[in-house]
């Protein structure tokens, strides 16, 4: 089967098979199990940004691209206030800080008022300079997705305007390869030797997240709706399709590129288990609040138990080979970061607004996935103990982002194993 990889997974130093099994029996049935926690499921986004590079498609109109909102009740209290949960503390300190804050005379509170507005303002600034995403989860537009009533899956999104995103994304947005042009976008795995490990990496976390996506939508594909094949059929049946995944990935019919794709989305997972097992002190220390105590709790176990699996797998992706050194690396890396940044802003272009939901939440997590590791902010001291230098915080949906990016990755690899049981 062309999709029974083997070898070591590229740039990394494990095998495909061990990341498989890890996966599939430990990662995969813990994340199933988060993900549905409210803290994971409510997905702040704002779907209604023009696209900033070209005219608009002016939206999909197919059925399946439609994202259903959340009713306001539907919201869990805590969510509702904006606040983040390691901020949730300071807002819920009871009666006596509350009576002290009206104590303040005018000019303390004006004073206090401003300071607290300063800070806000340059660790905003401190934070835009770390991430590797344009955020769009505050202010008009933004608005709250239960990520459970809007699963992944096929959608009938394909042709010119899919191909346009991808292409801007891989042209425009990728390195490419120093000496060759070809006037097919798509990077070919051989001419990757070309290019220096930060730029191979960037590529190939890219191409992992369009496999994961690729490998979704075959593996949720419309079988038959009640009238037969329809995707106006609201009532239709959804379940894996080998010939699709066959026609994506087999090499007969892509170049003989598919296999390297799928190799790709084992070096993404490993990056992204990376970043989350370097951010492990700091979501450990998170409250997860909703505003519901047992729920909360439950969360914060959950997520406790699969760190606790995550920092007992060895770290197969090492960070700290990548922009080392000179002004030239710091240079690479900045590009880098402006490289992704225009990718979040490409998603605003996608133009189904459920493919366009999953991509901004996955290329986000992906993003948060680089903040953790390239920020510097998380880095290990002499003895090889990880601390946490700048007390670096997450907002919550780039937490919830990263656990749903990583839960997609996991999701993606287990389903390869149950295409390759069809294939056998
Ligand atoms: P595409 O997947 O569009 O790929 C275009 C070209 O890129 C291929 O011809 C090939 O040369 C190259 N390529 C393909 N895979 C890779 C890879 N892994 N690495 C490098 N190069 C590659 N559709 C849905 O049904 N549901 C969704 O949820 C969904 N989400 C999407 C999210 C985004 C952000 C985008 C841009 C598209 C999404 N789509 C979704 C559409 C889907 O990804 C495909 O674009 C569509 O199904 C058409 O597929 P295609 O066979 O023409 O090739």
């Amino acid at each position: 089967c062309f999709c029974q990889l083997e070898g070591k997974i590229d740039e990394c130093s494990c095998n495909i098979d061990t990341v498989d099994s890890f996966n599939n029996v430990k990662i995969y049935p813990r994340l199933q199990s988060l993900l549905v926690k409210d803290y994971f499921r409510f997905f702040k986004v704002n779907l209604k940004r023009p696209c900033p590079f070209w005219v608009d498609d002016g939206g999909c109109a197919m059925r399946y691209c439609h994202v259903e909102y959340c009713e306001e009740n539907a919201i869990p209290v805590g969510l509702k206030g904006e606040r983040t949960a390691s901020n949730h503390n300071k807002f819920t300190a009871g009666p006596e800080s509350c009576n002290e804050h009206q104590d303040l005379g005018y000019l303390n509170k004006t004073i206090s008022e401003k300071a607290q507005h300063d800070m806000e303002k340059w660790a905003a600034h401190d934070d835009a300079l770390d991430n590797f995403c344009i955020k769009d989860d505050q202010g008009e537009g933004a608005e709250y997705v239960d990520l459970l009533l809007n699963p992944e899956r096929f959608t009938g999104y394909a042709g010119e305007s899919a191909h346009r995103v991808w292409r801007s994304i891989y042209l425009e947005n990728c390195f490419r390869p120093k000496e060759t042009f070809s006037f097919n976008p798509y990077i070919q795995a051989a001419k990757l030797n070309n290019m220096c490990l930060e730029e191979r990496a960037f590529y190939r976390a890219v191409s992992g997240l369009h496999a994961s996506i690729n490998i979704h939508l075959s593996a949720k594909y419309l079988l038959s709706g009640r009238n037969g094949l329809s995707l106006k059929d609201p009532n239709g049946e959804w379940g894996p399709k080998l010939d699709e995944f066959k026609r994506r990935f087999s090499p007969e019919l892509t170049n003989g590129e598919g296999p390297n794709w799928l190799r790709n989305l084992y070096f993404v997972y490993l990056l992204e288990l990376r970043a989350i097992a370097k951010a492990a002190p700091l979501l450990e220390r998170e409250n997860f609040y909703t505003g519901d105590d047992s729920e909360d709790y439950d969360t914060k176990m959950a997520i406790k138990d699969l760190l606790s699996v995550i920092k007992k797998f060895p770290e197969h992706f090492d960070e700290t080979t990548m922009f080392r050194g000179s002004k030239e690396a710091e240079k690479l890396k900045y590009e880098f970061k402006q490289h992704f940044r225009n990718i979040t802003r490409i998603m605003d272009c996608v133009g189904c607004d459920k493919c366009r939901l999953w991509g901004k939440l996955q290329t986000q997590g992906l993003g948060t996935a680089l903040k953790i590791l390239f920020s510097g902010k998380f880095d290990y001291d002499g003895s090889g103990k990880l601390v946490n230098k700048t007390d670096m915080q997450l907002q919550r949906n780039e937490i919830v982002s990263l656990l749903n990016a990583i839960g997609r990755l996991s999701t993606s690899i287990y389903k390869l194993d149950d295409f390759r049981q069809m294939i056998r």
